[in-house]
């Protein structure tokens, strides 16, 4: 309850009581308040209608900065930090084959409350009371661990089948179970998410991915039989076997690596695409699996799928980069020369910490041994590289003051004493006390120089 208690929304309750009008915190907000996790925006629902909402915001607090798309019913208010949107309470009705809802204003908080995806979005708190309300069992799925659709739930898919991504998504963000039924209703209407737009699919599998359990989301999109409409092609790495013995194929390989990232969009991406390639090059030869050229091939799958998912140019050049490279590290022995060392460390570019990461990440053997040498092979190739790079970086270091420079400063020809000058200027450079573009301190150190030791 902290939350909102904050002053402007003690007074805008306040203003709503005396008008005669309901506010409701509602959704998201109140499910992550009573689950503890931060949640950005706060969401109202109202019966005021749009213009009484800001008439009464207008008058309790003539600072708050309205905004936002009145046509749905939502009006938005900023104060400073705060984010809030009133919706006036919605009664949506879908017109037959049309996904565009077409918006009416409802007169109750249940009926606004039971055209919300699932029950644990499904419930309100009245600012003026505290008092929850929840009449579809949001508390007790939200104890039991449960996403469950309000109403019929095949229904609720059919009327937005974004919601068949959402259970997914809210399941890997909170770690919760689809409940039965409406596990099986999303297997029923998973193909219905044809007609769902590939951003919209995108934003949603984004989330899947940076969320806590990513590992979870994308099983859960392949059980229910959502991930055909997505990616078909993960579907072929299920019963692959894989030389990894830890894993029964390369798909649970996958999904390790997945969770094994950090929750950053384009490490995760490339480390669910890293072997999307394999079931294609396949082939055994004299009893032994191969999967040769699948980081070629991956790389170019990975741009294929990621452009039908409209991600960035941007991230699908880099996850398609770090498909294509993905074994170039693993590879690595001691024999390497410094000059293969740096080869790979320009062709990875800015992409090289994250090939480490997607390197280490793609360990996942059972045998200790191999895991060991694998990550000592890493680490002495990591160290060549940074040794290699702070040489690189030192021979960049030269005196402030060139030849030519000394001359004028000294009005003298060239000759054997400009060599000690700035040998001296340089030794300061490495010793850290002159600071390398400081020409002014350096001249004065050379003269200094120059007539101590009297050259
Ligand atoms: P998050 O902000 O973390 O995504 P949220 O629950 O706030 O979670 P929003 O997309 O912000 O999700 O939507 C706010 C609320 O609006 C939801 O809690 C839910 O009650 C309702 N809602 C959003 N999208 C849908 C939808 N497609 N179908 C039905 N209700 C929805
Ligand atoms: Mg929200």
């Amino acid at each position: 309850m902290s939350r909102i208690a904050v002053a402007p929304l003690t007074e805008l309750a306040r203003a709503f009581a005396r008008a005669g009008k309901q506010l409701y915190l509602v959704g998201g907000s109140v499910r992550d308040e009573l689950l503890g996790r931060p949640h950005a925006d706060l969401d109202f629902t109202t019966d005021a209608l749009p213009e009484e909402v800001k008439a009464l915001v207008r008058a309790a607090r003539p600072d708050g900065v309205y905004t936002v798309g009145e046509r749905f019913g939502t009006v938005g208010l900023v104060f400073g930090d705060l984010h809030v949107e009133v919706t006036t309470f919605r009664a949506e009705q879908y017109e037959p084959d049309s996904r565009k809802p077409a918006v009416q204003f409802g007169t109750s908080l249940v009926e606004d409350l039971s055209r919300r995806d699932f029950t644990i979005n499904a419930m309100a708190r009245d600012l003026a009371t505290g008092e929850l309300v929840d009449p579809y069992g949001g508390l007790a799925d939200l104890k039991a661990r449960l996403i469950r659709a309000v109403g019929a739930a095949e229904e609720r898919f059919a009327e937005d089948p974004l919601r068949l991504l959402r259970a997914v998504r809210f399941a890997a963000e909170l770690g919760f179970d689809v409940e039965p039924g409406t596990r099986a209703a999303i297997i029923a209407c998973a193909e219905k998410l044809r007609t769902i737009s590939w951003e919209r699919i995108r934003d949603e599998m984004n989330r899947i991915l940076l969320s806590e359990r990513p590992a979870l989301g994308i099983r859960l999109l392949c059980e229910l039989g959502l991930m055909a409409f997505i990616i078909p092609e993960m579907l072929e790495m299920r019963g692959l076997r894989d030389r990894e013995k830890r894993h029964k194929d390369v798909f649970e390989h996958t999904l390790a690596v997945v969770q094994r990232v950090p929750p950053v969009l384009h490490l995760r991406w490339a480390a669910l695409l890293h072997d999307i390639a394999k079931p294609a090059t396949l082939s055994v030869t004299d009893g032994e699996v191969h999967f040769l050229g699948h980081e070629t091939l991956g790389a170019e799958m990975s741009r294929r799928i990621l452009g039908r998912l409209r991600l960035d140019r941007n991230t699908i050049g880099v996850v398609a980069k770090l498909v294509r490279m993905h074994l170039r590290i693993n590879l690595y022995d001691s024999n390497w020369t410094d000059g293969a060392v740096r080869r790979l460390a320009r062709e990875a570019g800015d992409l090289f910490d994250d090939l480490f990461i997607i390197s280490r990440a793609d360990v996942t053997s059972q045998r200790a041994q191999r895991v060991a040498q694998a990550a000592r092979a890493a680490d002495e190739l990591e160290a060549r590289y940074r040794a290699l790079q702070e040489e690189a970086d030192l021979a960049k270091i030269t005196s402030p003051l060139n030849g030519d420079e000394l001359m004028s400063l000294f009005g003298r020809p060239p000759g054997k004493w400009i060599a000690p000058v700035k040998d001296y200027l340089l030794s300061l450079v490495l010793d850290g006390t002159l600071e390398q573009n400081d020409k002014e301190k350096a001249a004065e150190l050379a003269r200094e120089f120059v007539a101590k030791m009297g050259i």
